[in-house]
């Protein structure tokens, strides 16, 4: 079942090893099937190293499982919702990668400084409110995923999120933009960071240097890249 899906979501696991966003199992890669609205999720904690393509879980909307051997990620609740919030959504990721996590756990949102930032979001990247107590003990992954929703403007314009103390959460059409995004929100992390070093009072990307670069890439009129 919907094996050429689950081959697509593996690749995409591995290569968050390989683009050096994720160690030992901290991370995860979903899909979902246009088509059966079906969903395809890494297992939980099973080592990159060993993992196959059939070790990938489909599950229904609700996270029942449909197939598979192993528990789907303990994060699948958070998918689930975002998924179920967004209907466009054809792929999520998770990672705890380094400087956007540092960026995490200092409650900031990794500001737009420049124009590799503004090629792929729209604006600053968000960093959710911290979840209650509450939240916390009744329905974890799920109410990650609501503050997730509470904080994204607009889904499509910036396709990742920091969720505070914890990490990185991205998504897109495909699980391999998603990823994509996950790989450059760590990169634009890590030159906010640097840049807030070299000058702590730097500004901002001017609006309009922001615009030219997100809508050369987005929207009607795109120009960028082959046709
Ligand atoms: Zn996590």
């Amino acid at each position: 079942m919907l094996e050429e899906l689950k081959k697509r979501v593996y690749d995409q696991n591995i290569s968050l090893v390989s683009h050096g966003l994720v160690v030992l199992t901290w991370g995860n890669v979903s899909a979902r099937d246009a088509e059966t609205g079906l969903i395809v999720i890494k297992p939980s904690g099973v080592a990159y190293n060993t993992m196959k393509a059939e070790d990938m879980v489909v599950v229904d909307a609700n996270g029942e499982v449909v197939e598979g051997h192993w528990r789907p990620s303990s994060d699948l609740p958070t998918h689930l919702y975002l998924y179920k919030q967004y209907p466009s959504l054809g792929g999520i990721v998770h990672t705890h990668s380094a400087y956007a996590t540092a960026f995490a756990q200092s409650g900031r949102g990794i500001p737009a400084y420049g124009t590799t930032h503004a090629d792929a979001f729209y604006g600053d990247v968000p960093c959710s409110r911290p979840l209650t107590n509450e939240e916390i003990d009744e329905a974890y992954e799920w109410n990650t995923g609501k503050v997730i929703a509470e904080s994204v403007t607009d889904v499509e314009a910036i396709p990742a999120m920091l969720v505070k103390n914890h990490g990185v959460f991205t998504w897109g059409a495909t699980p391999e933009k998603a990823v994509e995004n996950a790989v450059t929100v760590e990169e634009v992390a890590k030159m906010a960071l640097f840049t807030e070093r070299l000058n702590p009072g730097a500004p901002k990307i001017e609006q309009h240097l922001l615009d030219k670069h997100y809508f050369r890439k987005h929207g009607k009129n795109a120009y960028y890249g082959q046709k």
